[in-house]
């Protein structure tokens, strides 16, 4: 069988997803540790970086983040700050939350002066397992294409890959035209005729905001469902989880399912910002 992109028989890290996670964690990496260049492969299948945040962000119309200069994949925390100098009009108030263009530019740029361009091989992973190699604990990572990789570590930064459907969707008796329901991470807000239509949108986070704020500016008349009072927030989760304060702790506990139940608390359900 021809491949179009011929993956080694083994590495010493596999990262599966090429979102800003990766980003992040390689840019670490690479700064604690330089030798760990050329041991380790981004599998994903766009073959690019940040391609599902580039989506996401264009298909929402969001403006910019939620989350301030500070948050971005590069190691150094001002490293967005000192990118932005000659941009000063894509920091947006009350904490400079840099633009969607001017963050996408960044990572680009992180990506160009990290050297990772290279590193993403665009095929999705389709399965791992436990593999043993001359009495060592490896994984198998079975290729899109049939390809298989043996990694001695691996790390999932595969984002929402599964879309949360909740269960009174699938308990709908009777028949409804597909399109006309359907999950936020499906819609581009461009592609969109909402002239006099009426919408409803179900839950209260900011992804609801943005898809009300985009179907009203299109002209259509929108509904929110939410479970609760309305929650006006900043950000998602209180500032603490963005340093120490609570990462900490976080850190600490070496429990998966107990660290999603603290993500949970920390969250709180969705919240909308002021504006
Ligand atoms: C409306 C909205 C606003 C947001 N605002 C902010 C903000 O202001 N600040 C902020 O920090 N965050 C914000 N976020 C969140 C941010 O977009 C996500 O946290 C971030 O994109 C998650 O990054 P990730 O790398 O984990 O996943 P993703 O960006 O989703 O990347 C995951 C990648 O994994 C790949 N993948 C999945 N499965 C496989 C597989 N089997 N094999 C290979 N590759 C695979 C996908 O193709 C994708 O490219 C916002 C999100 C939304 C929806």
């Amino acid at each position: 069988m021809q491949f179009t992109t011929t993956v080694p028989a083994t590495i010493d890290l596999a990262i599966i997803g090429a979102g800003p996670h990766a980003l992040t964690l390689t840019t670490h990496l690479l700064q604690k540790r330089q030798k760990i260049k050329g041991k380790f492969l981004v599998f994903d299948p766009s073959g690019r970086w940040m391609s599902q945040w580039e989506h996401q962000f264009k298909a929402l119309e969001i403006p910019h983040l939620r989350s301030p200069a500070v948050h971005h994949p590069d190691p150094n925390a001002f490293a967005l700050r000192k990118f932005a100098e000659s941009r000063p009009d894509e920091l947006f108030p009350p904490y400079d939350l840099p633009g969607t263009q001017l963050f996408e530019d960044f990572c680009q740029d992180v990506i160009r002066v990290w050297q990772l361009q290279e590193q993403v091989i665009p095929l999705a992973v389709k399965s791992i397992e436990p593999f043993s190699h001359h009495l060592r604990s490896r994984f198998r990572l079975c290729l899109q294409d049939g390809q298989e990789i043996i990694a001695r570590r691996v790390v999932l930064a595969t984002g929402n890959a599964q879309i949360q459907i909740p269960d009174w969707v699938n308990q709908i008796q009777t028949v409804y035209p597909q399109d006309r329901l359907c999950h936020s991470q499906t819609i581009d807000l461009r592609k969109l005729q909402l002239m006099g239509k009426r919408v409803l949108i179900v839950g209260g986070g900011l992804t609801s905001g943005h898809l009300a704020v985009g179907a009203i500016s299109r002209g259509a008349k929108v509904h929110l469902m939410i479970r609760r009072n309305l929650s006006e927030k900043l950000f998602d989760a209180e500032p603490g989880w963005l340093g120490p304060k609570y990462l900490k702790g976080f850190f600490a506990q070496p429990d998966w399912e107990q660290r999603v139940t603290m993500i949970q608390q920390a969250r709180n359900g969705g919240s909308m910002t002021p504006a």
